[in-house]
């Protein structure tokens, strides 16, 4: 059963000429791992807003179709209960850190969601074990590598232990090594914790690798989505 499920979806943000997406439709199974690829512009951002429910709750525009997200119809559900399903890691992810310290960003999370007292230290050291970073926890993120700040952002949402983890290009500013380590921290999470993942990336090879479905956006619509294997020998 699906755990996301756009419908027909179409938006244009206002004040654009053309709508950024366009009669979009595209399901992901739970424990799914789906890559999104496609040029600039093509509408992949907009698709994880669509998914996560920042479109239609907080990006202003005309907005046609459903999502359902856990079941849930986002335009109708908070994004506050939206959130606590699928956590978002967004592309600039400097704009997204709201603390200096790394302890505290994933503080500030756990606070956010009025997890106890009792359960907040367990939670956040699993957070920072899981992605492996457990010593960077002191530290202040503006001395971090682009890597480790990326590591930071997913212990930060991990902590929230979401279902679904939507991540838009992690790997934009990471080099080789540091972008493949970023994919199998995915692929760990989403084997071992059965977290469905959803990914946009342009590295035709680690997408290659790791995803099991992708899809392939162009011009605000989806032309190829199927197995990783059959969309890559067909686009
Ligand atoms: P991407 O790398 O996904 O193409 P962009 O550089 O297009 O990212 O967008 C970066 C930010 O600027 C995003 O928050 C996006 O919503 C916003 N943005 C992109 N295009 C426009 C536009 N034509 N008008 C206003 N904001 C835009
Ligand atoms: P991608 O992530 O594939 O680069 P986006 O989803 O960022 O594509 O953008 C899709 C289209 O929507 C682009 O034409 C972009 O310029 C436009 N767009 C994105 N954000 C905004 C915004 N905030 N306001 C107006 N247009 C936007």
């Amino acid at each position: 059963k699906p755990i996301i499920d756009v419908q027909n979806v179409s938006f244009t943000y206002d004040g654009a000429s053309r709508p950024a997406l366009s009669s979009v439709g595209l399901t992901v199974r739970e424990g799914d791992f789906l890559g999104i690829i496609g040029p600039s512009g093509a509408g992949k951002s907009t698709l994880i807003y669509s998914m996560n429910g920042i479109i239609p709750h907080y990006c202003k525009g005309d907005f046609f179709g459903s999502v359902l997200l856990g079941g849930n119809d986002t335009f109708e559900t908070s994004l506050t209960d939206l959130s606590r399903i699928a956590a978002t890691v967004f592309q600039d992810i400097d704009a997204q850190m709201v603390a200096s310290m790394v302890e505290d960003e994933i503080l500030f999370g756990l606070e956010n969601f009025g997890v106890s007292r009792a359960e907040i230290e367990p939670r956040m050291a699993e957070a920072l074990e899981s992605v492996g970073i457990s010593d960077l926890r002191h530290r202040a993120i503006s001395s971090l590598s682009g890597g480790q700040k990326q590591k930071v952002a997913v212990a930060a949402v991990l902590a929230l232990k979401p279902r679904v983890l939507l991540l838009d290009e992690p790997t934009g500013a990471l080099d080789p090594a540091s972008s493949r380590q970023i994919f199998e921290l995915l692929r760990e999470l989403n084997e071992s914790c059965g977290i469905t993942v959803v990914v946009v990336e342009q590295k035709i090879g680690l997408l290659a690798e790791f995803t099991r479905h992708l899809a392939v956006l162009s011009d605000g619509a989806v032309r190829y989505c199927g197995e990783t294997r059959s969309v890559l020998r067909n686009a």
